[in-house]
């Protein structure tokens, strides 16, 4: 399911995203190979979808992970989605 609109997909169609704990903070990573260990959130790499995800904190309830730093704008550049 994507985290943004929340509509079944197969995991073929959607991208996974991962937590990753840095220095000073947690942040989103593309996870294009879907082979990163831990929990992943899975998203249509649609400009839409990631837009409304992080609106909704989505990521940080999917990942479990509520101090995590979701920027929309970092994530579509690593997904190659173009927002502008
Ligand atoms: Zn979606």
């Amino acid at each position: 399911m994507c985290v943004g609109c929340r509509q079944r997909a197969q995991a073929a169609e959607l991208v996974r995203v991962v937590a990753q704990q840095r220095e000073d903070a947690t942040v989103l990573v593309a996870d294009p190979a879907k082979t990163m260990p831990g929990r992943g959130a899975w998203l249509h790499a649609r400009a839409e979808c990631i837009s409304v995800a992080t609106r909704r904190r989505a990521f940080a309830a999917a990942l479990r992970t509520p101090g995590l730093t979701a920027d929309p704008d970092d994530l579509a550049e690593q997904l190659g989605v173009i927002t502008h």
